[in-house]
């Protein structure tokens, strides 16, 4: 239908939840950054039931409360303005979308269970602080609120898509009607109501069920993969339940729950839920089967993208229709050879293949996959009809990781997919901690360069400084003896420098002396190496250069420094360099007596009339 989402015009016909009343006023008055507490709390005490609720929330231990909170005030002092703010909003929109125009959207359900996953967060995250408690409970309130705005904004389309897709083709269709989908439709909305990013962040990730690392964000989108399976939970009828439980076992495992305090937590989350179902008026009997619940990713029922390999058209049609409808992106090859181009080209996850099939059969494939770089890691399910011993020893050598036999049980098939899933989950986990790992190394490599150029950058004008100055000429010393060239340096002082700092101040001072390492540097050679020794004092290291030669390059600086004074000062003689040349061929002199050759210069220099060059004379 759109070919763009736009926000802004969907918010100006007003057809999104919004948030009304004391709550909007709540916002714009956070938003401001002068707001003060007394100001929030005056707000809050308007409205009789929001200043309730909010005392109730701040005194939830479940939210980490530590002493009885009587006042408003305390309350909000304790949760923190934005806290108090998002919550205000959560219960604005519950209080203003409890029903609505979209016929197969429930409502009732909806905000049941955002609240239970709500609750599920707050006390995942009072378990293991990665983020408050108390602002984890508003995010989960608010975590699907994409579902709600679609249902509100296109109630009668957004009814015909509900029914039309189950489980992850709701989203396809939601991006194929209205240009985006419930989730990034959530991530906007919550954007654009100030929810810092880290929340987002992790929500995203908890969508798209990608967390592998270890980083907080990453942390907290676990928590959410977990409060949102919870939440499932705590809505699923029995039957639902018992399928769910293994699912939440597999995850609590992550959040260092065993199984028998998996369940107390589980009734503890479901008792809070009902009495905040009560708080808030939000309903918290309605008990979903199994079918209506799927539009909530599991991990375990999560699709994986496939490949199925048969030369049996008939099976091939079930069994591709059977996995697709378990939310699986099925692809199909007839043999072999087709087999490996797409593996090549579309790098599925899973590759499930008949053993017998022309010209090339299941286990050549298995061969050449696993001796190629994109076929090392694909998981493989092989299918036979014999579980002779001998058989099934060549398959594993050729590379297989499981086997199912015909006549295939379908049970046994997803299971055996269930399993895979598993593995494919914890090599992308090393992968992605293995790219993390490299990332890090690369980034503190990048930091070590940058210490390293500070240490040895001089901060005025940008010219190496002393330290580096001597180590290298220490190394070009070492390079000429080695290779048997020449080598020279020039000391450099500006000529009564004194006096332009006297007369006209430092700040001047220091635009003089950047200018001049300025002139040093663009009229020396290439391969000169121009540093600040510190005050008005320079070298420039000039290897393969004897003293002649070197000379010509004083004097050329001494003349540029001379012609090109600095424009907008008055100053009492112009700014002038004297310089003091050394050259040195063979170990004679070293660098340390090759600058001190130099400076002597330099000395004789200063005690005439400056504003000249000499070459040192071995003494
Ligand atoms: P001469 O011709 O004999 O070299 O005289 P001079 O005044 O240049 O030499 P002197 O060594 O007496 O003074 C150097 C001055 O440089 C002293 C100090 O105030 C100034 N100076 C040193 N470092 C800096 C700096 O980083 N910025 C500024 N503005 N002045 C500096
Ligand atoms: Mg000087
Ligand atoms: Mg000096």
């Amino acid at each position: 239908m759109n070919t763009e989402f736009n926000l802004n015009e969907l918010k100006a016909a007003e057809r999104l939840p919004s948030p009304s009343g004391t709550a909007l006023a709540i916002m714009q008055l956070v938003q401001q950054h002068d707001a003060t507490v007394q100001q929030v709390s005056q707000l809050v005490k308007v409205d009789p039931a929001l200043s309730g609720r909010i005392l109730r929330f701040a005194n939830s231990a479940a939210l980490g409360a530590r002493r009885p909170i009587a006042d408003i005030e305390s309350a909000v002092m304790m949760m923190g303005m934005q806290t108090v703010r998002n919550f205000a909003l959560s219960l604005s929109l519950i209080g203003s979308n409890s029903k609505g125009h979209c016929p197969a959207f429930d409502y009732e359900t909806y905000w049941s269970r955002s609240l239970a996953m709500s609750v599920a967060i707050a006390a995942i995250t009072a378990r293991e602080v990665t983020v408050v408690p108390a602002e984890s409970f508003t995010l989960g309130l608010l975590s699907d609120i994409g579902s709600l705005a679609l249902a509100t904004a296109w109630s009668e389309i957004y009814g015909e898509c509900l029914e039309a897709a189950e489980g992850k083709q709701l989203l396809a269709l939601e991006r194929e009607r209205f240009a985006i989908d419930h989730n990034d439709l959530t991530l906007m909305l919550l954007a654009d109501w100030g929810f810092p990013p880290i929340f987002l962040d992790a929500l995203k990730l908890s969508f798209e069920m990608k967390v592998a690392g270890l980083s907080r964000i990453d942390q907290f989108a676990r928590q959410l993969i977990f409060a949102r399976l919870l939440g499932n939970y705590c809505m699923a009828d029995e039957a639902y339940r018992a399928v769910l439980l293994p699912y939440l076992t597999d995850e609590a495992g992550l959040h260092a729950l065993d199984e028998s305090a998996l369940l107390t937590f589980i009734d503890e989350i479901i008792e809070l839920w009902q009495e905040w179902g009560k708080l808030i008026d939000v309903k918290t009997d309605a008990r979903q089967p199994m079918l209506k619940a799927v539009d909530t990713v599991e991990p375990g029922l999560l699709g994986l993208n496939l490949l199925l390999v048969d030369d049996d058209p008939m099976m091939l049609a079930r069994l591709s229709k059977q996995l697709a409808a378990e939310g699986n992106q099925v692809a199909v090859c007839r043999n072999g050879e087709s087999a490996l181009k797409h593996v090549i080209e579309r790098r599925p996850q899973l590759l499930i293949t008949d053993w017998r099939m022309k010209p090339m059969d299941g286990l050549s494939l298995c061969k050449a996959l696993r001796t190629s770089t994109f076929g090392k890691n694909i998981y493989i399910i092989m299918l036979t009809s014999t579980e002779d011993e001998d058989a099934l020893v060549e398959a594993f050598d050729a590379g297989i990781d499981d086997y199912v036999t015909k006549p295939i049980s379908l049970r046994v098939l997803l299971a055996r997919i269930r399993a895979g899933q598993r593995i494919i989950m914890l090599q992308n986990e090393l992968e992605k901690e293995s790219r993390d790992i490299q990332r890090y190394t690369a980034e503190l490599a990048a930091a070590n360069r940058r210490l390293k150029s500070i240490a040895n950058t001089d901060v005025l004008t940008g010219l190496p400084n002393r330290r580096y100055a001597l180590n290298r000429l220490e190394q070009e010393a070492a390079a000429a003896l080695r290779s048997n060239q020449p080598l020279s340096v020039l000391m450099l002082d500006l000529d009564h420098f004194k006096a332009v700092n006297d007369t006209l101040g430092h700040d001047v001072g220091d635009q003089v002396l950047t200018h001049a390492a300025n002139l040093m540097r663009t009229t020396a050679r290439t391969n000169d190496i121009v540093c600040r020794l510190g005050g008005e004092e320079f070298l420039v290291i000039a290897p393969n250069t004897d003293g002649g030669t070197a000379m010509l390059l004083a004097e050329r600086i001494r003349r540029s420094i001379e012609k090109n004074q600095l424009h907008g000062f008055v100053l009492r003689q112009p700014i002038t360099v004297s310089i003091g040349v050394a050259g040195a061929m063979g170990a004679k002199p070293g660098w340390k007596e090759l600058m001190k050759w130099a400076d002597d210069a330099l000395y004789l220099i200063k005690q005439g009339n400056r504003n000249s060059v000499r070459l040192a004379s071995s003494p």
